[in-house]
């Protein structure tokens, strides 16, 4: 007998067939954006769930690739996130296209404490962290990766580009032409290749535009502040970040126990004061292409993610695992759509 999906995965299921449509759709309009601007552009991220960059910055979904982890806090030296980059970095060389990585970290303007709680809300150190992983992967891929340090002001989604030569602020680019923006870019960034500067040029145009909106209507402010009720483990959820519904965590992590502890209690804290009927849930998902190896691969990656997940969180929030308010559900995702198929058919109500 198969009972309906808690509300939860049912949201997160809904959520995921929207996504995977517009995905899908938006095939033609990243090829032609992909032709216009062939650099390769992906982003290192806190698993922060406001840090949408395609809101951010109008690109289709799809075409900057997302690192995510708590804070943005990749290392050089973790072996699982190096050989993804070297991967991706090749794929852009075969592709005759630059590469370039967003190395961002984010702050709030009106309040620090809506800043990153990753970093314990200090944006100098997680700026300072960026600058070092930067200069790391420089080193590591010479030519071949252009790492950008960007700042991400979340009240107003407003990017501060830091080039070797100054900074470029969306605040300042509002109302600037593409001639102006692409100018400004360089100014800061005369040691980067030119076809570089160029493809980020659309992209910091429409982040000016972006906050040229929030400026003229802002957010209310909860919506400012942490609301997640997934802790998404493994990789690929670029579907999922245009809501604020998630915490992303990292599988090439190598303190992945923490990180998936720290998700946890932000997840608790966001229901603490919540009725009975308002639940979290861990989602472990591992992406694929190839519907033969590769998925049974994908599969096992993803059960296993889920079962470390649930030992991490029993053990790390025993009362709210008590309540039966923390539940667990794990997938794999087709790469090429971004559909997510459900393990074991439905989800599990109460893995304990
Ligand atoms: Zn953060």
């Amino acid at each position: 007998m198969t009972r309906p999906p808690h509300p939860l995965h049912a949201r997160l299921l809904d959520l995921n067939r929207t996504a995977s449509e517009a995905y899908v759709a938006a095939e033609p309009a990243r090829r032609r954006a992909r032709a216009k601007h062939p650099t390769f552009v992906s982003c290192i991220k806190c698993m922060d769930g406001r840090l949408s960059l395609p809101t951010m910055t109008g690109v289709p979904i799809g075409m900057i690739k997302p690192f995510r982890a708590m804070g943005g806090r990749f290392e050089a030296y973790w072996p699982g996130f190096l050989s993804r980059v070297r991967g991706w970095v090749d794929g852009a060389q075969e592709a005759g296209a630059h590469a370039t990585m967003l190395i961002s970290y984010h702050h709030s303007e009106s309040q620090p404490t809506l800043g990153c709680s990753g970093w314990g809300f200090d944006k100098e150190a997680a700026r300072a962290h960026a600058a070092q992983l930067r200069d790391d992967l420089a080193l590591v891929f010479g030519d071949a990766l252009s790492p950008i340090v960007i700042g991400i002001e979340t009240d107003r989604d407003a990017l501060t580009l830091h080039g070797v030569a100054g900074d470029v602020g969306a605040r300042t680019l509002i109302g600037a032409s593409d001639e102006e923006v692409r100018a400004a870019l360089d100014a800061a960034l005369p040691d980067t290749a030119d076809e570089v500067r160029r493809d980020l040029t659309p992209l910091f145009a429409a982040n000016a535009r972006r906050v040229a909106q929030l400026i003229a209507a802002p957010r209310e402010t909860p919506a400012l502040g942490h609301a997640e009720r997934v802790l998404a483990i493994g990789q690929g959820f670029d579907w999922l970040t245009p809501e604020n519904l998630a915490l992303i965590v990292d599988d090439a992590d190598p303190a992945l126990a923490r990180s998936v502890e720290v998700a946890a209690e932000i997840l608790a804290a966001n229901v603490a004061d919540e009725g009975d009927e308002e639940a979290v849930t861990i989602f472990a998902s591992v992406t694929y292409s190839d519907p033969g190896i590769d998925k049974r691969q994908a599969e096992v990656r993803a059960r296993g993610l889920q079962r470390f997940a649930e030992r991490v969180v029993a053990a790390s929030q025993p009362r709210l695992v008590a309540t039966g308010r923390f539940l667990s559900i794990a997938g794999v995702v087709w790469s090429p759509s971004r559909r997510l198929e459900l393990l074991d058919g439905q989800p599990r109500p109460t893995p304990w």
